[in-house]
């Protein structure tokens, strides 16, 4: 008897396909894509040629494993806050394939080729799901870039004001400006967050439980004036093009110079997070420690701006920055904001949470997959992830988009149970996750992950 043509086919009444829905069978041989099939609707069980056949329910629609290219693991160093183990298992668990790891809060901060080996000894046997790395541009490592560069790195990273963390310090003018000459040369991307540190200094320092003092102290024009900084010195440099890209995006005001700049030739995408999109500063609560990041979440107006700018394309990406740690670190005892570290934990939930959201805005499945998907990867130049395409690695979900929970901190997989999101209801549920072609069962053993390298390497 012949062997069967495919090693598993996903029947599929719903599925995301080059930017919209229709019913598909999509057949994977030795772990890719091999075939889209049209799918007849009026004779679903038609025989498929295949080992295995995985039929999706008729509320079920198969999306793209989700790209996530703004994810803090913070081993090794600081694994107590979140591991390869953990974080991994928590992106199955949310839909997410692929993430691509920051290069600080673990210690030693991923700035020089050597830190990056132990980043990856530490996640390759640990990966539950595909694992990238980017590299970090700090004072006095431009010389290190190259190096990280030739290793693999998705980019390099760099702050224009404290990170929050000693051993990953901002560039000044004259750093960033090395940092920004090298990437282009090196044709590497340089992610930057970006607020200013000077308009930082100079605001009311924050104190307390009171959110309102936080909001304050890092205010929509530090955010914009790092952009502009960005983007002059992006037009400024010459002869290489460099490519710059605005981390998690908070203030709508930073648009129209990120609009002017795109007009005028400049290379920048931008991204935003699922709470900027989701969580309005009406309703954050005094001593609600859970939900201080930086840039901050702010007001109902701003968040209407960012959603009308997602959906018109300005903002290309939403990405988690899954940035967790301890419970006494986020200081839930006292609900100072100022003692309390900043960042949000939702590598498991953005799909649920951004679909919730985009349903009210009229933002389709589609939709989701472009910022979720296809966009994050397109930037970092993985054409083989993101997508249900003939070729593409076989990183698939199952999604219910109809079904409903309430957020429990304690059943995520994520180390610790912190979260912005607890008692929230959500719609939308993972059902099940696919790794080039191999079910990922976040509760299991077994580990799938691969380290992934610029370009599609392995
Ligand atoms: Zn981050």
């Amino acid at each position: 008897m012949a062997e069967p043509a495919f090693d598993r086919a996903f029947v599929a009444s719903r599925a995301v396909v080059e930017g919209a829905e229709r019913p598909c069978v999509v057949a994977v041989r030795d772990g890719r894509i091999a075939a889209v099939l049209d799918l007849n609707p009026a004779d679903p069980v038609a025989p498929v040629d295949a080992r295995d056949i995985v039929r999706l329910a008729h509320t079920e629609v198969l999306l793209p494993g989700l790209v996530d290219t703004h994810v803090h693991i913070n081993e090794p160093g600081r694994t107590e806050w979140e591991g390869f183990d953990t974080g991994t298992r928590a992106a199955a668990a949310g839909g997410v394939t692929t993430v691509i790891d920051m290069p600080l809060n673990s210690i030693p901060a991923t700035t020089t080729a050597a830190a990056l080996a132990r980043k990856r000894d530490c996640a390759a046997a640990q990966a539950h799901v595909d694992v990238g790395f980017w590299g970090g541009a700090v004072p006095g490592n431009v010389a290190e870039l190259e190096g990280l560069h030739a290793a693999g790195v998705f980019g390099f990273k760099c702050f224009l004001v404290d990170s929050g963390v000693p051993e990953f310090p901002p560039l000044d003018g004259a750093g960033l400006t090395a940092a920004m000459a090298e990437t282009a040369r090196l044709g590497a991307l340089l992610i930057v967050h970006a607020e200013d540190a000077e308009l930082i200094a100079a605001a009311p320092a924050p104190a307390g439980p009171s959110y309102a003092m936080y909001l304050r102290s890092r205010p929509p024009a530090a955010e914009e004036r790092a952009i502009e900084r960005i983007l002059a010195e992006a037009v400024r440099i010459g002869p290489a093009r460099p490519r710059v890209h605005v981390l998690h995006l908070s203030s709508a005001g930073a648009l129209a110079q990120l609009r002017a700049a795109r007009a005028a030739g400049v290379d920048v995408s931008v991204e935003t997070c699922p709470h900027y999109l989701a969580i309005v500063a009406e309703a954050i609560d005094d001593g609600a420690t859970q939900f201080k990041c930086a840039p901050p979440i702010r007001d109902a107006a701003n968040g209407d701006r960012l959603w009308e700018a997602l959906l018109g394309g300005e903002i290309d990406m939403i990405v988690s920055d899954h940035s967790p740690c301890t419970a006494e670190l986020k200081r839930r005892d006292t609900g100072d904001f100022a003692a309390a570290w900043g960042g949000i934990a939702s590598l498991e939930l953005g799909l649920p949470v951004i679909w919730t959201a985009a349903r009210a805005q009229e933002g389709t499945l589609a939709d989701v997959v472009r910022w979720m998907a296809s966009a994050p990867a397109d930037r970092v130049g993985l054409t083989l992830k993101g997508r249900i395409a003939v070729g593409a690695d076989a990183d698939l979900v199952v999604f219910d988009p109809e079904a409903e929970f309430v957020v429990d901190p304690d059943r995520l997989q994520q180390r610790n149970p912190v979260s912005a999101y607890a008692g929230r209801r959500l719609t939308g549920v993972v059902r099940q996750t696919w790794l080039r072609g191999e079910r990922v069962d976040p509760s299991s053993a077994a580990r799938h992950g691969r380290l992934i390298e610029r370009g599609g390497r392995e």
